[in-house]
C-alpha cells in the first residue's frame, strides 16, 4: 500500500442496495493521485459516451487524495466527478468543510455511486460501516434542514454531510451539492445527478490513521506552513475580508461581470458590495473549512431590515459578481438573501446569476415579455426580482422553470437569437471573470474540460494579482495584460498546475492568497508519500490528468469547434481599463495546440499520449 493512500475504492450500487470495496493499485495512485485525477480515470473506464448524465449507469464519484486525513493546511477538500447534465461530458467540482478528511479517515480513496434507488435514500459511512438509509421523510427538505436532520438521525453532530436541496431532487441542471451548510460543489449540475439517483445525501465520519511516510517531518511542515499561510492571508486581507476583497480591484481591471457581460464599468457598485463595506454591513467573519489558516468563507449576521434578516453563510466574490454587478444590484443584504435562497435550494449561485442576467437582457431587448414571465418585470437592478426568480428556478416553478436545463436550454426554447446572448463555454456559464480582461484566461475558458472555469487555471490572478510560481516558470513576464506573448504557455502551465492541485486535493487559496509555494506543496506531498517528486514530475502528472479529461471531452463529441468563446467576448468595451481590447483567440489557440502537441482537431498526438503514459486511454477508433 502506498503511503498517503488506502488503495481502496468503496462502490455503492443504489439499485441493488449493495456496497462493496475494491482495490486501486499503486500505479494508478501514482498516475492519477486522487480527486479529479481518479474521478477522470473512473469516468473514462465506466461511463461511455452513450450514457446520459441522468441514466442510472452514470457514475458520481466522491474522491480524495494524498493530502486528506492529515491536518495539512487547506486539505479539507474533496472532489465530486460525474458526467454533467449541463455539458454532457466530464465534470468535477470541489468542496470543503470537513467531508474530505473524514471520508479519508473512514478508510477509502474514492466512493463510486452507481444505479438508481427506487425511493429516496442517503448513504451513511462510518469507518467500515456503510448503510443505505431511507430518506423518504427527508426528501423535500432544503439543504440546511437536511444536514441537521441527518446528523440528528445518525446521532453524530460531527459527521460531515454532503446533500442536495429541492433543486437537485427536481433535476434542475444547475443544482449543486451542499456540504455542512457552508461549502458547495457548485458547478456543472452534479446535485441533479445525485437527484437522478434518488440520493439525498452522503454522511461520513472516520477515525482511522492514514499511512504516512515521514510523520515527524509532516507535522513540522504543517505547523510552519499553517503559520506562514495565516500571516500571508492577513497581509493579503483574504483572512480579514474573504474573497469580497477582490471586487474593487477586479472591477477596475474590467474583470467583473456587469449587466450580463454588456456593461463596461461600475465602480460605485463594486465598492458598495466589495470589502471593506461588505465586512461592515454584513458583520462578516471568517468561516473556515477544517484545518484552514485562512477561512475565506464568510459567516454573516444581518438584523435589519426584517425581510433580509440572516445568520449564516455569506456570499463570496463569485456570488457578488453574478448576483450583484452582473444584474446591476448593489444591495448587499438582498444579495445575501438571494445567496441564502440558492444555498438552501441547492443551486449554483454562478449559474443562477447567469440565468437571471440572461432573462433580464432578453426582457430588455423585447425577446421575452410580461406574457412569458407571468407578469414579472425583469428590470435590471431589482433585488426583489432576483430573489423571486432564484426561488422559482430552484423550485422549478413559474417562469423560472424555463431555466431547469440552464441558460443554453432556455435560450433554445426562447428562440429569436437568444442563443447569441448566452455567455458560456460547452454549456457552462462564465464565472465572474471577463475573458476580455485576461487573455490567458480566455484560452483556459475556451479549452476548459468542464467548460468556462476560472478555478481550472487561475490565470486572472497571475495576470492581475501578482500570483507567480517560479518553480514552473510562471513569473512576472507572463503578467503583461493585453499582450498575447506567452499566454498560450501560461494557460497550459496553469491548467496542468490546477489539475495537480485538484487531484491532491488542495485548496487553491493556500498558494494563491496564502503564499504556499510549489516547493512547499511538494515538501508536504513527499513527506506523506515518500516519493521524492520534483516540480517537473508534478506538472507531468497534472498534464496527464488534464489530458485524460480532454480525451473524455473528445470521446463525448467535442472538437476544436467547441474551443470557442461566446459572441459577446468579441465585443470590446467602449470605456474603462479594457476599452478596445478582445483576445485574439484563434492565434492563441493554434499556439496552444502546438505547445500541447495536439493536432488541428484538438486531439493529443499518439506521441504525447505515450509520453504521458495515456496510450491505453486512446479511443479505439483513432
Ligand atoms: S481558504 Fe476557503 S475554501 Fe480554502 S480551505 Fe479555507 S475556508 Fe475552505
Amino acid at each position: 500500500m502506498a503511503c498517503g493512500f488506502w488503495n481502496k475504492i468503496l462502490r455503492v450500487d443504489l439499485a441493488k442496495r449493495q456496497s462493496t470495496t475494491e482495490e486501486i493499485n499503486d500505479e494508478a495512485c501514482k498516475l492519477f493521485l486522487g480527486g479529479a485525477g481518479i474521478g477522470a480515470k473512473i469516468l473514462w473506464e465506466e461511463v461511455p459516451p452513450e450514457i446520459n448524465p441522468f441514466d442510472a449507469n452514470n457514475r458520481i464519484i466522491f474522491s480524495v487524495g494524498p493530502f486528506q486525513g492529515h491536518p495539512v493546511p487547506g486539505s479539507a477538500k474533496f472532489c465530486i466527478a460525474s458526467k454533467s447534465p449541463l455539458t454532457n461530458t466530464y465534470a468535477d467540482s470541489a468542496a470543503g468543510a470537513s467531508w474530505g478528511p473524514l471520508f479519508k479517515k473512514a478508510g477509502y480513496d474514492a466512493l463510486v455511486i452507481q444505479g438508481k434507488s427506487e425511493s429516496p435514500v442517503y448513504i451513511y459511512i462510518e469507518d467500515d460501516k456503510v448503510e443505505i438509509r431511507d430518506a423518504r421523510d427527508i426528501w423535500g427538505m432544503d439543504s440546511y434542514q437536511t444536514v441537521d436532520r441527518i446528523r440528528e438521525e445518525i446521532k453524530d453532530p460531527k459527521a460531515s454531510v454532503a446533500v442536495i436541496g429541492q433543486a437537485g431532487e427536481k433535476l434542475v441542471k444547475i443544482a449543486c451539492v451542499v456540504v455542512d451548510k457552508h461549502s458547495f460543489a457548485g458547478r456543472c449540475g452534479l446535485g441533479a445527478v445525485m437527484g437522478s439517483k434518488n440520493l439525498k445525501a452522503v454522511a461520513v465520519n472516520g477515525s482511522k490513521e492514514v499511512p504516512v511516510s515521514n510523520l515527524s517531518q509532516l507535522k513540522s511542515y504543517n505547523r510552519r506552513f499553517f503559520q506562514e499561510i495565516h500571516q500571508a492571508s492577513i497581509e493579503s486581507e483574504l483572512r480579514t475580508h474573504g474573497t469580497p476583497i477582490l471586487c474593487v480591484t477586479a472591477e477596475g481591471y474590467g474583470d467583473m461581470p456587469i449587466k450580463y457581460w454588456t456593461g463596461d464599468t461600475w465602480p460605485e457598485g463594486a465598492e458598495k458590495i466589495g470589502a471593506p463595506n461588505y465586512t461592515n454591513v454584513l458583520t462578516a467573519k471568517p468561516y473556515p473549512c477544517l484545518y484552514c489558516p485562512i477561512g475565506c468563507h464568510r459567516y454573516v449576521e444581518v438584523e435589519e431590515p426584517a425581510e433580509y434578516k440572516l445568520k449564516g453563510t455569506g456570499p463570496e466574490y463569485e456570488t457578488l459578481g453574478m448576483l450583484g454587478t452582473n444584474l446591476l444590484i448593489d444591495d448587499l443584504r438582498a444579495i445575501s438573501i438571494a445567496n441564502d435562497v440558492c444555498n438552501r435550494l441547492g443551486i449554483d449561485t454562478i449559474s443562477a446569476g447567469a440565468c437571471v442576467g440572461f432573462a433580464m437582457e432578453c426582457y430588455e431587448k423585447g425577446i421575452i415579455s410580461k406574457k412569458d414571465t407571468a407578469g414579472m418585470e425583469l428590470k435590471w437592478g431589482d433585488p426583489n426580482i432576483l430573489i423571486d426568480l432564484v426561488k422559482q428556478i430552484g423550485n422549478k416553478e413559474g417562469f423560472g422553470s424555463i431555466f431547469s436545463g440552464g441558460t443554453l436550454e432556455a435560450a433554445k426554447e426562447i428562440g429569436n437569437n437568444a442563443l447569441e446572448l448566452v455567455v458560456h463555454v460547452k454549456g457552462l456559464d462564465f464565472p465572474a471573470h471577463d475573458s476580455r480582461a485576461c487573455w490567458g484566461l480566455a484560452l483556459t475558458y475556451a479549452t476548459g474540460t468542464r467548460g468556462a472555469c476560472h478555478m481550472r487555471g487561475v490565470e486572472e490572478d497571475v495576470e492581475m494579482g501578482g500570483f507567480y510560481i517560479p518553480e514552473i516558470g510562471v513569473t512576472e513576464e507572463f503578467a503583461e495584460l493585453f499582450n498575447p506573448k506567452g499566454k498560450a504557455l501560461l494557460a497550459a502551465k496553469m491548467q496542468d498546475y490546477c489539475a495537480w492541485l485538484n487531484s491532491l486535493v488542495l485548496c487553491t487559496f493556500m498558494a494563491d492568497g496564502g503564499g504556499l509555494s510549489l516547493t512547499s506543496i511538494l515538501d508536504l506531498f513527499n513527506s506523506i508519500t515518500g516519493w521524492d517528486w520534483d516540480a517537473d514530475e508534478a506538472m507531468l502528472c497534472g498534464e496527464r490528468i488534464f489530458t485524460l479529461q480532454r480525451l473524455i471531452n473528445l470521446r463525448d463529441g467535442y472538437t476544436r469547434k467547441d474551443d470557442i468563446l461566446p459572441p459577446k467576448m468579441y465585443i470590446p468595451a467602449e470605456k474603462g481599463f479594457r476599452a478596445g481590447k478582445v483576445p485574439p483567440l484563434d492565434d492563441l489557440l493554434s499556439e496552444y495546440y502546438e505547445l500541447r502537441k495536439w493536432n488541428e482537431k484538438g486531439q493529443p498526438t499518439e506521441e504525447r499520449l505515450r509520453e504521458l503514459r495515456l496510450d491505453k486511454f486512446k479511443k479505439p477508433s483513432d
